[in-house]
């Protein structure tokens, strides 16, 4: 199947993905998502614990063999493949990368999973698929890069009523006002408050099952991105074209929101 992508639209999210992807992929590995950590003590890899927050979503959707899931913004397909495996079920993934897309099929015929695992180019926000589509949807770090309202919408839609939708997502545990929360409802990597989602959940048509606050497993992955970028400054530097001035103002800001970052698990599910 063949998508249409407004590139225009969405050359920013995709120009950064492409840029900075083989970079990440080098460093922190195929899971383009936050590790979650059991406690101070662990000492998993982040190979290990990447993979562990993919566990933990896995049995939320609710699906079994012959089932279908949809993997909005897939990545490079690690998560994907887990799925499958751990399932049974068959998954699309989707992303508006194509040097993801490229991977992702790579490591699914690596896998010989390419009966039942697959992925195509197609926007979150606006999805070439009918009504009741799939019977689970997983959006795995990816509505942070989305205008949340409209990806929740096409989310409900394209599951079956009753299906579940199982996402995580980065939150602003800053008070921020309700204007500014307004404001922020519709701008692609502008963080909304914890209270904001049951309201967006229910605008778009689905009920909230389980809502979790998952920072204090998932910060520490916070603080590590932030090493990385710095250590990685020259070639960040270097792949975004900055001058010396973007880079030291790009290298001043890491780090600023660390503090008051949060990442959620909601489960949800699409009303009869
Ligand atoms: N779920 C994957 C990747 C998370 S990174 C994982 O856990 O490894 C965020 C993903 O969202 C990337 O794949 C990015 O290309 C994708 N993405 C960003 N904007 C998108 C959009 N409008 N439509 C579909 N995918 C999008």
């Amino acid at each position: 199947m063949e998508t249409e992508v407004n590139a225009a639209e969405i050359f920013p999210v995709m120009d950064y993905y492409e840029m900075v992807g083989p970079l990440l992929r080098r460093v922190w590995g195929d899971n383009f998502h936050f590790a979650y950590w059991l406690g101070p003590d662990d000492d998993a890899s982040v190979e290990q614990a990447t993979d562990r927050f993919t566990d933990l979503l896995i049995p939320k959707l609710e699906v079994g063999p012959g089932r279908r899931v949809l993997d909005v913004g897939c990545g490079l397909g690690r998560p994907a493949v887990q799925l499958a495996r751990a399932t049974g079920a068959e998954v699309l993934g989707i992303t508006i990368s194509p040097f993801q897309i490229e991977a992702a099929g790579q490591r699914a015929k690596d896998e010989q999973l390419t009966e039942r695992v697959q992925f195509q180019l197609a926007d979150g926000t606006d999805m070439p698929f009918g009504d009741g589509s799939f019977d689970a949807v997983l959006a795995f770090e990816s509505i942070v890069h989305m205008d949340r309202r409209l990806a929740l919408r096409e989310m409900a839609r394209v599951v079956v009523p009753g299906g579940n939708v199982v996402l995580t997502d980065l939150f602003d545990r800053e008070a921020i006002s309700d204007q500014e929360a307004a404001a922020r409802a519709t701008q692609p990597g502008a963080l909304p408050r914890l209270s904001d989602y049951q309201a967006m959940l229910t605008d778009a048509g689905l009920e909230i099952v389980e809502l979790s606050d998952l920072t204090e497993h998932v910060s520490k992955s916070f603080d590590m991105m932030n090493d990385i970028t710095l250590e990685n400054r020259d070639e960040l530097a270097k792949i975004f074209n900055f001058t010396p001035e973007q880079a030291a103002a790009a290298e001043s800001m890491v780090g600023q929101m660390t503090g008051e970052l949060g990442c959620v698990m909601i489960v949800a599910r699409r009303k009869d």
